[in-house]
């Protein structure tokens, strides 16, 4: 197997072959009991909203009751009740090398060691900013936060200093955090629960917020047409990763970039989802469009919680300190956090990772593509670097409006036949799977094998 002797896992025996046989064998047994998850949710809906601490683990869009997870390893999940799965949530990100990986535990239990955090400059921040900075050079500054939401949040408020102007232009079904000025038709858990937009953000709050669909370049020229000189930014998903996964279409990005050099905005680049997964250098190396502010969260905190946002020295010296723009954080650039990152980054920079977590992608999706169609069912598929998507629709998907038509009942069934199988998928059809250097290629087999017997039993 390519790359095997490199791989942490393997050297620890996660992709051992026995190990592989022995639980395939217990994942094609008798159906999985989930009864501590059962009694654990009861209490949770006790004392959180709909049981949970962030609203797409509710399984609202799947139904049933969520699996509570106990420990994780490398591609692979433990539930309380002992059951063990494939994972491609990867904790909605972050997990790019897979759980638990040697190098990053060992960083945060070395820095930890040494205090949880100070309040002050330290140097693991400056380690982290250079290493994201040599994977994305177009970054000559940034600035650390707490989360994907505090980053988007900062980089629009950035854009706006900047070019003084109010209005903002979103994407439907594109998702930046829980901003108010950006809760309007947005994907992830608001689309998976019926809500894309939010109550309790007043109007006035959404009044600069301008809709276009994603790749729609004539809808986004309509929009400068009429308000040339007050549009502040272009804020995107550069791959649309919380309506499922839609790959921007040929020219599309670059069009932006031209609308907003014309018409003096900037371009931001949410690329909390897309940072270091559709490439090493996100999805600005990936199509060779630079955006002037960047978002980033997720991978750049190793599964801790990180979000940063970047531009030009130029770009960045509108913030405080610096600047005029307001934006700090009590935890920002915590030590414990920066060292998760710094060696998430370094691992998956060594020669052929990345390379494994994108072949596994691809590997998944042409497997699960070709068991969609031979089992006579309509289904739609991109992968990119390391991140995927299957719609239940036979139409190709480049927007929300078609990412609506899929199929969400036949998914809920696919979603809930790998669970009882052992491989535990985003419980939404508007969600992309997140992949890892971790899913062998016996682990993608070992899933595609499941995914046939699942999908031999979705006729209507
Ligand atoms: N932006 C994108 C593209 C995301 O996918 C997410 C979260 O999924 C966010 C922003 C918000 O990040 P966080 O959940 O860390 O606040």
């Amino acid at each position: 197997m390519a790359g095997f002797f490199d791989d942490p896992f393997a050297k620890r025996g996660f992709l051992d072959t026995e190990v592989f046989h022995m639980a395939s064998s217990i994942t094609s047994s008798s159906p999985r009991i989930f009864e501590l998850s059962e009694s654990l949710m009861t209490q949770a809906m006790r004392l959180f909203p709909g049981g949970v601490n962030s609203p797409v683990r509710a399984f609202g869009g799947v139904g049933g009751s969520p699996v509570v997870m106990q420990r994780a390893e490398g591609p692979y999940l433990w539930d309380v009740d002992g059951n063990r799965y494939i994972d491609y949530v990867g904790s909605w990100g972050p997990a790019i090398l897979g759980h638990a990986h040697p190098a990053v535990v060992r960083a945060v239990q070395e820095t930890a060691a040494k205090g949880l955090s100070f309040g002050t400059p330290n140097a693991l921040e400056n380690q982290l900013a250079e290493k994201v900075m040599t994977l994305m050079p177009h970054l000559e500054r940034i600035r650390f936060v707490n989360s994907g939401t505090e980053a988007a949040l900062s980089a629009i408020r950035l854009a706006r200093a900047v070019t003084g102007r109010e209005k903002l232009i979103k994407f439907e079904g594109c998702y930046h955090g829980h901003v108010d000025a950006l809760l309007l038709k947005a994907g992830s858990g608001a689309t998976t629960l019926g809500m894309p937009n939010s109550a309790g953000v007043p109007p006035s709050t959404v009044a600069g917020t301008l809709l276009a669909p994603f790749n729609d370049l004539e809808a986004v020229g309509a929009l400068f047409e009429r308000y040339p000189d007050e549009i502040a930014g272009v804020l995107i998903e550069p791959v649309a990763g919380n309506m499922g996964c839609v790959l921007p279409k040929p020219g599309f990005l670059q069009g932006l970039r031209a609308f907003c050099d014309k018409f003096g905005a900037l371009l931001v680049f949410d690329e909390v989802m897309t940072g270091f997964r559709v490439a090493l250098g996100g999805a600005t190396a990936r199509f060779g469009v630079t955006p002037d502010i960047t978002v980033l969260g997720k991978i750049i905190g190793g599964g801790l919680p990180v979000g940063a946002y970047g531009a030009t020295h130029a770009v960045m010296k509108w913030v405080s300190p610096e600047g005029p723009m307001y934006q700090a954080g009590t935890l920002s650039g915590n030590p414990v956090a920066m060292a998760a990152g710094l060696a998430t980054l370094e691992a998956l920079s060594q020669p052929g990772v990345f390379e494994r977590a994108e072949q596994a992608s691809a590997q998944l999706l042409h497997g699960l593509t070709l068991a969609c169609c031979e089992a006579g069912i309509a289904a739609s598929g991109t992968s990119l670097g390391a991140m995927a998507g299957l719609f239940f629709t036979g139409n190709c998907v480049e927007n929300y409006t078609d990412a609506l038509k899929s199929d969400t009942k036949r998914f809920a069934r696919f979603f809930h036949g790998l669970l009882q199988s052992g491989a535990y998928l985003p419980p939404s059809q508007f969600e992309a799977f997140f992949l890892s250097a971790a899913h062998s290629p016996e682990v993608i087999e070992e899933t595609l094998s499941m995914a046939r017997c699942v999908l031999a039993t979705l006729h209507d």
